[in-house]
């Protein structure tokens, strides 16, 4: 074991704050060894809080239409291959009811920013769903839009929101998006819904293209500063009708490793095990679990349109990641020693 990345990775389970160097250090310096002796730091404080307990969410992607043109996105408005579809307010309640007899007391929309999705719309639809579902959390997570659009999302139930922040470097924001998109407006849309109440997610892809190694520190910085309550961080993986298709996938076990720095930085963050770890290995989401991950998001989208939602290739849709196979899901946490729970699973921040 590396002694200086023992100290320091102590340090962090004790102070849960490094400077931007020493998180450098962590990420250039982990071997195997190192990264396990952090996830069993991490385990223990997600232990300390959360259990051994994991939430679920059930994931409705409602469009894969965008206006937007994000470089690495593979429904970007510029893909002319893909197969194009929007939800109706019927599909997305008939899947929660699906999700709800399953267990699932959280749902999650997540699509692209398209512009059928007036705030009426979303008003009624999320009056539907928590008359039906008082119980059930609702996330969206449908980009950016306006502190007075976010507002009336707010008052019509939504509870929490999710908006990768993708990287807090300005210039490498730029290298990933078009011009029309600023890390200064998702930075004012973050602020925004953390002050109309929401619990708000924010996260990054794990070996983007152009992304360095201070870069990532950064991230763990981001993160430590802006305490969000929940994290997505996975794996950049390319997709091949973007200019991104030759790049390399991001790295699984450099994903695990932040996870268990992130847990260590923010104890009571809710950091879910992506889909985009179980898509480029087999029992990645397990692995994400085992780093002090403590949600999985399955997928609750209609069967006729899972595969349509295409971020990158060979993204996981069927078998275990189907909300119907939750029992497998079930199985695959409990051989790890964990348990999924019928719950909102609302973040511990206050204990
Ligand atoms: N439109 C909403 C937004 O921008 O937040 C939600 C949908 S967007 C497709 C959800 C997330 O997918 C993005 O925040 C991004 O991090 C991730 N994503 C997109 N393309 C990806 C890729 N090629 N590899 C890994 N993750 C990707």
């Amino acid at each position: 074991m590396n002694e200086r990345i023992k100290i320091l990775a102590d340090r962090l389970a004790k102070d849960h704050f490094l400077e931007k160097s020493e998180y450098l250090e962590i990420i250039q310096n982990s071997d195997k060894e190192e990264r396990e002796y952090l996830a069993a730091l991490a385990r223990a404080e997600r232990e300390r809080h959360y259990g051994r307990d994991v939430y679920i969410r059930g994931l409705i992607e409602i469009s894969n239409i965008c206006k937007n043109d994000c470089y690495y996105c593979g429904i970007r408005a510029s893909n002319k291959n893909c197969d194009r579809y929007r939800l109706t307010k019927e599909d997305i309640l008939a899947c929660c009811d699906e999700g709800y007899a399953l267990g699932f007391r959280t749902f999650v929309m997540q699509g692209g920013e398209d512009g059928h999705f007036t705030d009426e719309f979303l008003v009624e639809l999320l009056g539907g769903i928590k008359s039906r579902y008082p119980d059930c959390a609702v996330t969206l997570s449908l980009g950016e839009r306006s502190r007075e659009s976010y507002a009336r999302l707010k008052e019509a139930g939504a509870d929490r929101y999710l908006l990768r922040h993708e990287t807090s470097d300005p210039e490498h924001y730029g290298l990933l998006h078009p011009e029309s998109l600023t890390l200064a407006n998702r930075l004012k849309c973050l602020r925004d819904l953390r002050e109309l109440g929401y619990q708000v997610g924010c996260g990054f892809m794990v070996g983007s293209p152009y992304q360095t190694d201070e870069m990532l520190a950064g991230e763990l910085e981001f993160i430590g500063q802006f305490k969000p309550d929940m994290c997505g961080i996975g794996p950049f993986i390319p997709h091949k009708d973007t200019d991104f298709r030759d790049f390399k996938a991001g790295s699984v076990d450099l994903t695990c490793l932040l996870l268990s720095c992130i847990r260590l930085i923010h104890p009571t963050v809710l950091l879910p095990a992506t889909t985009a770890l179980g898509s480029l290995e087999e029992g990645g989401r397990e692995r994400g679990i085992l780093a002090g991950a403590n949600v999985v998001m399955p997928n609750l989208s209609p069967a006729s349109v899972r595969r349509k939602y295409m971020l990158y290739d060979n993204k996981l849709s069927d078998g275990a990641e189907s909300a119907q196979a939750k029992a497998a899901l079930e199985e695959r946490m409990r051989s790890i020693g964990y348990t999924v729970v019928v719950s909102r699973g609302d973040a511990k921040n206050n204990q």
